[in-house]
């Protein structure tokens, strides 16, 4: 269920006015739903309940430190892809036991500190970062538990951008060399073969894919079997997709029943990496609108917040909902919803028809993955608050950045 409401012509998130937050703490804001965060978790705990599983959520589709250290009181774990966001899951008090590490090109440091830390599993995506890892493992007398990321060549179907399990994919290993690899790896010291993990896309409205991908890695872990080497975990990835408008994503449980129907009866543990089904419908950007221009074939509504802020619209031509936080009577125009970065591609939204005046609130819905996560400082603009609502309370989570923090780290030539 959304966390967005109209009580007497204003929209809340929770019970808290948006007009509220917007007079707290200003515009632009990234606002969270706890309510909504912890029943997206519990969802996927309750559909995955008849098999052994770990969620690892991953951490890149929002990283901040309050979203973390709620899925770590419900018991999720995580899945990085950087020493940073290692620290991040560290900072929020994540059980590194619970810890999968993803990425292509993962360095000596990262190496280091992930195993310094003790994570449950290095999702190794190379024969090179293989060698790498063994010997780094080594020098830290240390052993390292890996799983291979397999790139099972499916077709997500999806934005291709965010598909990432076709062969020309700079992803994982390919499928034809995996078994020859897992042999090497099972053959190095340092190293201890404990599973095997795809992710094959983000955003993926069909099923299809996840069970021909699940297909074609129980195939290989049974042919791996058969040469004495027994895997403990299967790890699937993220890519669920959400409603941001019209899409019809898979339900949950429908997603779940895939996995589960080709795992029952067997041993391995289920591990998933949801990202953006965790968390893009538990978020919203809170924006204010600071002028109006009736063009000669278009009009603008030029708002506080702008690509550097959400990204997604610019990078995918990405569809996000926006509604005014007050509905305002009066004529409809069609506007083009664009932030103040000098680039035509600043937009959020385009071809909306609303009834606006300068000064009003608007929501821009499903922001709560790859918003705050993939926001920059381009045209030095400081990034936004992010505030969580609870109930009736919202608490800030993230102070507005300022000037002077953009600034400091920069040097003039003696
Ligand atoms: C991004 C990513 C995820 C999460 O994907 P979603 O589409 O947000 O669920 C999971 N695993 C890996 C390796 C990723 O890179």
């Amino acid at each position: 269920m959304s966390p967005l409401c109209r009580i007497e012509g204003v929209l809340h998130y929770e019970g808290v006015s948006l007009e509220r937050i917007a007079a707290t703490w200003g515009t632009p804001c990234y606002v969270y739903s706890r309510a909504a965060l912890t029943e997206a978790y519990q969802a996927y705990e309750r559909a995955l309940a008849g098999h052994p599983h770990l969620i690892c959520y991953a951490v890149k589709a929002n990283s901040n430190l309050a979203v973390l250290n709620l899925l770590v009181r419900l018991g999720a774990g995580f899945d990085i892809v950087s020493g940073g966001e290692l620290a991040r899951v560290l900072a929020a008090g994540g059980n590194p036991d619970k810890v999968v590490f993803s990425g292509v090109g993962k360095t000596e440091v990262e190496m280091r500190a992930a195993l310094e830390a003790g994570i449950l599993c290095f999702n190794v995506e190379s024969e090179s970062e293989l060698v790498h890892l063994n010997r780094v493992a080594g020098g830290a007398g240390r052993s390292a538990r890996i799983s291979l990321r397999i790139n099972p060549d499916v077709d997500a179907r999806t934005h291709p951008y965010i598909a990432t399990g076709l062969k020309e994919s700079k992803f994982g290993i390919p499928y034809d060399q995996a078994y020859a690899l897992y042999q090497e790896a099972a053959g190095m010291a340092h190293l201890r073969v404990t599973g095997i993990d795809c992710h094959i896309g983000s955003q993926l409205l069909d099923t299809g894919p996840f069970a021909q991908a699940l297909e074609r890695i129980l195939t290989l872990a049974d042919r791996l079997a058969d040469a004495g080497i027994r895997l403990q975990h299967i790890d699937m990835g993220g890519g669920l997709g959400v409603r941001y408008g019209e899409e019809t994503p898979p339900a949950l449980s429908d997603y779940t029943q895939v996995l589960l129907r080709q795992l029952a009866g067997r041993a391995e543990h289920l591990i998933i990496e949801p990202g953006r089904s965790l968390v893009a419908n538990a978020g919203v950007l809170l924006t204010r609108v600071l002028y109006l221009k009736h063009g000669q074939s278009r009009d603008f509504a030029v708002v506080d917040a702008a690509m550097n802020d959400l990204m997604r619209p610019s990078l995918y031509d990405a569809w996000h909902d926006v509604q005014p936080v007050r509905a305002r009577s009066g004529a409809a125009r069609r506007y083009q919803i664009v932030g103040p970065v000098c680039e035509s591609g600043d937009f959020l939204a385009r071809d909306r028809d609303l009834a606006l005046a300068e000064g009003d609130l608007l929501v821009i819905g499903s922001a709560g993955a790859y918003g705050m996560s993939m926001s920059s400082n381009y045209n030095t603009r400081p990034r936004a608050a992010e505030i969580m609502v609870d109930g009736a309370d919202a608490h800030l989570v993230r102070d507005r950045e300022n000037i002077a923090q953009l600034l400091a780290g920069e040097h003039l030539l003696p």
